[in-house]
């Protein structure tokens, strides 16, 4: 038996825009993303696309007119509300570009709810570009069907942040020293540490241990790389206490 091809298809072009969406409502676009859907993806009036605006979920739009410079569009139905996110946060010591934006990508296609740029003693890029970085997680977001992207916050010192850590969120920290096994700790809210490709200093890793809602971590007996060492860890959490294990076949 032929099955009922799902409607409306997944490979439409999906984006993200950045204000309120409604049914009825008409919406032009420029730059870039006129230049994807008109001179990329070659739409036309009456083409279809899925848009998402991280407040009120994803719906369905038509366009109504293609120029080289704008598109327009008209709003149809609400195909899904506004995710919930597991709450998960990602603190991790900016690296290297590319590897950063990397890092970036992945924790949002793998669910991470917060992103928090944290700035320690060896830490070898103290301001990232967050216009970049936003860009490649609405990137990701577009590409991974999210319809709340991840809070990407300013750069906060190692200190500041553990000077003020909620009360109830665990933080867990990744120690290349050793710790317990994640998964033992994985339950929400929480958030992982990781520090820069030099490590945490030993003060720093003291100040980290102090504090009552730390929990040291182990990823195994080898030493990852900070990106590879944040996405096993998310992985690690996701797998456990995450949203990866509730979803429906489509
Ligand atoms: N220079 C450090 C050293 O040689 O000990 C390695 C730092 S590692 C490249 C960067 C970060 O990834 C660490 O600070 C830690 O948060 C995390 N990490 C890497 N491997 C880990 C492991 N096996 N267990 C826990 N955390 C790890």
């Amino acid at each position: 038996m032929i099955a009922t091809p799902a409607w409306p298809p997944a490979s439409l072009p999906r984006l993200f825009v950045d204000e309120a969406l409604s049914e009825g409502r008409t919406l032009t676009l420029d730059g870039a993303q006129a230049n994807y859907l008109g001179a990329v993806m070659r739409l036309r009036a009456g083409d279809q696309v899925k848009l998402f605006d991280d407040r009120t979920g994803e719906w369905l739009a038509e366009l109504s007119d293609v120029g080289k410079k704008r598109v327009t569009l008209s709003v149809g139905q609400r195909l899904r509300e506004r995710e919930s996110v597991p709450d998960l946060w990602l603190l991790f010591a900016p690296i290297k570009r590319g590897r950063i934006d990397w890092l970036v990508e992945k924790a949002t296609e793998l669910g991470v709810a917060r992103l928090v740029p944290v700035v320690t003693r060896r830490t070898i890029v103290d301001r990232p570009n967050l216009d970049r970085l936003r860009a490649h997680a609405i990137e990701a977001a577009e590409q991974c069907e999210r319809t709340a992207l991840p809070e990407l916050v300013e750069p906060q010192k190692l200190e500041t942040i553990l000077a003020s850590w909620p009360a109830d969120r665990a933080l867990l920290f990744a120690d290349e020293q050793g710790g317990e096994p994640l998964a033992a700790f994985a339950a929400a809210p929480a958030a992982i540490l990781i520090g820069p490709e030099g490590g945490f200093t030993n003060e720093e890793r003291a100040a980290i241990r102090a504090i009552p809602q730390a929990r040291s971590v182990s990823l195994g007996p080898r030493i990852l790389r900070a990106d590879t060492a944040a996405l096993a860890a998310v992985a690690i959490w996701m797998g456990a206490a995450g949203d990866w294990g509730r979803h429906a076949l489509r």
